[in-house]
């Protein structure tokens, strides 16, 4: 087959799934069609629009509630939430946080707001998350377990602060394997599970097998309130101190400001939790339809030859962006084109992190796996049909 040809068929096949012969098709919409109106306008008759209302309280326990985790604490959106899951993991200036080079930026923007150097290792192609192999390998080759009980770079003297694994796109990453090598190392454990909610490892949420785990809400996530994100954890101290000093750390009080440590404005206000709260209530509805696209997916590129990333067994992806993997970068660019010109909208994995000038100081450890991902991998409109 003629490779225009095969870009078509491609492209009509994502039409065939949409039902849309001609009209452009976004990556991912948003859908308001449940009680977001409803809601919104009753923020605006309470007056309550800001940093402090029922709806936030709402989001936090609904939030719990749906991924069972023991605390949800909402912020203004999923890169303040992994900045303050970081700085409550103990992540400091001149410490050392691993995570994968194939991820958004606002990973690794995080740790380099903590002062921190990036570690990148590679991930898994089956998976386009954290490889444990990669993990295991650059701890055996590279960090002891000192006198008190820390994880140190032997190379760097850094101490290694956390690790922040990513599950790309919803489809989990070997998470359990990761939570037992960080458990081994004594390495704080934060998910990026900013784009994984409603994607289970076994019957347990991501977000939920380290310390701490994070969420966003951005306009382009399974569901949105504008900019919105959470922090998630089990642990009570934590969740009291994350409630703390994403709220600017003020100690209670009727009329005195007075502010017991270091505190940011990273809450969430409660006019965007009023959407969220009405998201939430659609979210099993949506969760549903984007496994059915999937599987239309599957059906509609049988024949072709194309492969279509599918979650591990024993994992349940939310299908958040439905990822084709291309032979090599040339035919990956010549998809891009085509799509993107005949009105379906699709894009290619970020940029590898390593690449980019704030992150010239990074470690970068392996990256092969991730390089390999970032010459195929594209995203297909994914949004709820
Ligand atoms: C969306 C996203 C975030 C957080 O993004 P915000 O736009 O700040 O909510 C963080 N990490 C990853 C991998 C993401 O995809």
């Amino acid at each position: 087959m003629q490779e225009q040809d095969f870009y078509a068929e491609l492209t009509s096949a994502i039409r065939h799934v949409y039902l849309v012969s001609q009209d452009f098709i976004p990556l991912h919409a948003p859908v308001f069609d449940g009680n977001e109106k409803k809601y919104l306008c009753e923020t605006i008759d309470s007056t309550f629009v800001s940093s402090v209302g029922e709806f936030v309280n709402q989001v936090e326990i609904k939030l719990a509630e749906f991924t069972g985790a023991r605390y949800a604490i909402a912020t203004g959106n999923g890169t303040l939430a992994l900045h303050a899951a970081l700085i409550l993991a103990g992540v400091e200036q001149n410490t050392e946080v691993i995570t994968q080079p194939l991820s958004f930026v606002a990973t690794g923007n995080a740790i380099l707001y903590c002062k921190a150097r990036p570690v990148f290792v590679d991930v898994d192609k089956d998976t386009a998350s954290l490889s444990p192999e990669s993990l295991l390998r650059f701890l055996q080759q590279h960090a002891q377990i000192n006198d008190d009980g820390v994880c140190i770079n032997k190379t760097t003297g850094a101490r290694i602060s956390a690790c922040v694994p990513m599950h790309s796109f919803g489809f989990v990453g070997r998470i359990r394997e990761i939570a037992d090598i960080c458990k081994k190392w004594h390495i704080p454990l934060v998910e990026d599970s900013a784009e994984s909610l409603g994607s289970y490892c076994g019957d347990i949420h991501t977000g939920r097998f380290g310390q701490l785990g994070v969420l966003s809400f951005n306009g382009n996530k399974t569901i949105t309130c504008g900019g919105g994100g959470a922090i998630l954890t089990d642990d009570e101290q934590l969740a009291k101190k994350a409630k703390h000093i994403t709220t600017t750390a003020k100690v209670p009080h009727k009329w005195e400001f007075y502010h017991d440590e270091l505190g940011y404005n990273y809450r969430m206000p409660n006019i965007n939790a009023a959407l969220l709260v009405a998201q939430l209530e659609q979210l099993p509805h949506f969760l549903s339809n984007k496994a059915e696209t999937a599987a239309l997916y599957l059906e509609h590129f049988k024949h072709l030859n194309v492969q279509l990333l599918q979650p591990l067994p024993g994992t349940t992806a939310n299908y958040w962006l439905n990822t084709l993997i291309f032979e090599n970068r040339e035919q990956r660019d010549g998809f891009l084109q085509f799509s993107n010109d005949n009105g379906v909208m699709t894009r290619p994995a970020w940029t590898l992190m390593n690449k980019m000038p704030a992150f010239a100081d990074a470690v970068v450890f392996e990256i092969e796996n991730a390089q390999w991902l970032e010459d195929r991998l594209v995203n297909i409109p994914s949004s709820v049909r």
